[in-house]
C-alpha cells in the first residue's frame, strides 16, 4: 500500500473511534522522530509536534510516566492514562523530540539498546536502510534523565533477536545504564515487541513491566510482563492518532487486519 493510500485509509477508519477517553493505561510507541527517512516508524517533526500539541492539551494527569501509569493499575484504578515510550535510543530522540517534549512537560520513556550508544544503530533484521542511524549519547540521556522527565528503561544491550533472550543481554544493558546513569531500569521492552514466555521468570524479577507490540489498552489486574501498546506511525493523520486515545482501538485493530490481509495476499504492504 502506498503512502497515500495508508493515510486515506486511516482517515476513514478514524471516524470510527470512540469519543470516549480509553480506559487504563495506553502506552504509545515511537521509534524515530525527524530521522529524514521514509520509513512508517520515522515520523516527521511537524507530525509530532502536533500530536505533543494534542497530548499537552489534555487535562491534568492524563500524560503519566510509566511507574504512575503502573501505579494507577496496581491500586486497582482504570484511570485513561496515556504514556509515551521511545523504542532503541536513537539519536533523534534527543535531537528532535526531546525539546518538543520538554517544552510541553510531556513524561516518556525510553527503552534503550545499551550497546548502541553513541554508535551506529545496527543489528541483525534493523529495519533501518542506508547509512545506520545513530545512537543517543550517554551525555544526552543523562540530560534527560536529571529532567525528571525520561525513564531510561531496558532493551537489551545488542538488540537481541527474541529467540536469542538471554539474562546476560538484560543484565548487560542494566549494567551499561547504572553504570553511567546511577539507577538500573526497572523497565523491558521484548525487541520487535515479541513476547518470550520462557523468559518471563527473569523478567518478573528484574523488571516490573515488560512491554510487547501486541495492540491494546492496559488494565488492571493485566500481566505486567506482557503490557500492550499502540504503535504511532508515519503515516497516521493527526485524527487517526487522536483515536489512540479513545474508544475501544477500533480503528488501529482495523487497519492492522488491513495491513495483514494485504501482506497474506502477497501486496507490499
Ligand atoms: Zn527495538
Amino acid at each position: 500500500m502506498s503512502t497515500g493510500i495508508r493515510t486515506k485509509v486511516k482517515q476513514q477508519l478514524a471516524r470510527a473511534a470512540g469519543r470516549v477517553p480509553g480506559e487504563g493505561a495506553t502506552v504509545l510507541i515511537y521509534h524515530r522522530i525527524g530521522g529524514g527517512t521514509a520509513d512508517e516508524l520515522d515520523l516527521s517533526t511537524a507530525d509530532f509536534t502536533a500530536q505533543a500539541d494534542l497530548l499537552a492539551e489534555l487535562p491534568p494527569g492524563r500524560v503519566v510516566s510509566l511507574d504512575a501509569a503502573a501505579d494507577r493499575l496496581d491500586a486497582g484504578l482504570r484511570t485513561p492514562s496515556t504514556v509515551l515510550t521511545f523504542d532503541d535510543g536513537f539519536a533523534d530522540t534527543y535531537d528532535t523530540a526531546w525539546p518538543i517534549l520538554r517544552d510541553r512537560a510531556l513524561p516518556f520513556t525510553v527503552y534503550l539498546a545499551s550497546g548502541m550508544v553513541g554508535g551506529p544503530m545496527r543489528w541483525e533484521g534493523s529495519t533501518a536502510k542506508g547509512a545506520p542511524a545513530v545512537g543517543i549519547g550517554w551525555e544526552q540521556l543523562r540530560e534527560m534523565a536529571a529532567s525528571g522527565l525520561c525513564t531510561v528503561a531496558n532493551h537489551t544491550r545488542s538488540h537481541a533477536r527474541p529467540a536469542l533472550l538471554t539474562t546476560g543481554e538484560l543484565d548487560a544493558c542494566g549494567d551499561d545504564v547504572e553504570e553511567h546513569l546511577g539507577t538500573r531500569p526497572r523497565h523491558f521492552a521484548y525487541t520487535w515487541g515479541t513476547p518470550v514466555p520462557h523468559m518471563e521468570t527473569a523478567l518478573r524479577a528484574r523488571f516490573r513491566t515488560s512491554a510487547t507490540g501486541q495492540v491494546g489498552r492496559n488494565l488492571p489486574g493485566g500481566d505486567p510482563v506482557r503490557l500492550h501498546r499502540v504503535p504511532v506511525r508515519r503515516t497516521d493523520p493527526i485524527d487517526f492518532f487522536r483515536a489512540k486515545l479513545h474508544g475501544r482501538l477500533l480503528p488501529e485493530r482495523a487497519y492492522a487486519r488491513i495491513v495483514a490481509t494485504a501482506k497474506a495476499v502477497g501486496a507490499r504492504a
